[in-house]
């Protein structure tokens, strides 16, 4: 297939990288010059990149992003032909996805989004989850390209169900590190040893994949970034923002969103969001300052 990849971060560059390596036609295309993928053409605009596509595939910070890539001047939806698809990778807003579909829609061009999970380790391997919304038509020709990045799809349902689903599940990750972190920075004041509340936490029924993921960086205290906080902080904001325009109230999140808040005031933005533990040892007076 011919496609289209816009956004080479963190998650676009080895997703891109693995469409290629599956015999895919590939054209990249990302904001800052400085990337660019073996065996891919780059492309200096995404309408550039989508000339010919049969899918443009976009994975880009957030949704201001999206648009741009997709609807400015030199967009790809200058060169969508009928029958093209566009996939979306980024995390972005469920309501904004249903306003770019229809536009798409408008052109003749399907709209699935498809949000992953497995972050940068997943990207690189080809284990990401896709989460998916849209239609079954575009969703089952998608396969073969779902198949060379990851290893599971779930069809969430119709339009903006992907996103959906994606930012519920996240919801969860921020809250269920922030209880790993409350409990991590405690044990270390009541002088538990560290490896041992994992090995307890690992073995009970609180078991849990986050902590699977974050707990070796986190005893190196290694925040270097696999899911930056700054993209957490997003997803905390749109998760805000979608239970506020379907009237939900989500008192926990709203007090780690300040945990987030704080952290971004020290600067530490491009760190993982397993650097908020930080601050929680810093207000312990247990050190705290992120190498
Ligand atoms: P990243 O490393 O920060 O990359 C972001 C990408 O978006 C870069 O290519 C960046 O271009 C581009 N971008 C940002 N603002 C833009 C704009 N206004 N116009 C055009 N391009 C823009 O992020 P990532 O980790 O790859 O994440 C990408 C998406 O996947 C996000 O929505 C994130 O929430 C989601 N996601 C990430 C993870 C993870 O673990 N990292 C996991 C699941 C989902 P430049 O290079 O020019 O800055």
């Amino acid at each position: 297939m011919r496609i289209a990849y816009l956004g080479l971060g963190i998650m676009g560059r080895p997703m891109a990288a693995n469409l290629v390596k599956a015999g895919h036609e590939v054209s990249v295309w990302n904001r800052s010059a400085r990337q660019h993928v073996d065996g891919a053409r780059t492309a200096v605009s995404p309408a550039d990149a989508a000339i010919d596509a049969d899918v443009v595939w976009t994975c880009v910070a957030d949704t201001a992003a999206v648009e741009r890539v997709l609807f400015a001047e030199d967009g790809a939806e200058k060169s969508l032909r009928e029958g093209a698809i566009v996939v979306d990778s980024s995390t972005i807003s469920p309501s904004a996805t249903l306003r770019f579909a229809e536009r798409v829609n408008a052109l003749g061009v399907h709209w699935v989004d498809a949000p992953v999970t497995g972050s940068k380790i997943g990207a690189e391997n080809a284990q990401l989850i896709f989460i998916v919304g849209g239609a079954s038509e575009p969703v089952d020709y998608l396969q073969p390209l779902f198949k060379a990045m990851g290893k599971l799809v779930i069809h969430m349902g119709d339009t903006g169900k992907g996103q959906s689903a994606k930012i519920c599940m996240n919801l969860m990750i921020a809250l269920i590190y922030e209880g790993f972190a409350e409990a991590f920075t405690l044990s270390q004041k009541l002088g538990v040893e560290p490896h041992k509340l994992i090995e307890l936490i690992q073995a009970s029924m609180v078991r849990s994949g986050v902590v699977d993921y974050k707990a070796p960086f986190v005893l190196r205290r290694d925040y270097s970034p696999n899911f930056p906080l700054r993209l957490m902080h997003k997803d905390i904001h749109l998760m805000l923002d979608t239970a506020k325009e379907n009237r939900v109230k989500l008192p926990a999140l709203e007090t780690v969103d300040e945990i987030y808040e704080l952290s971004s005031e020290e600067g530490w933005d491009d760190l993982d969001f397993a650097a908020t533990l930080a601050l929680l040892e810093k207000w312990a007076g247990l050190g705290g300052q992120p190498k």
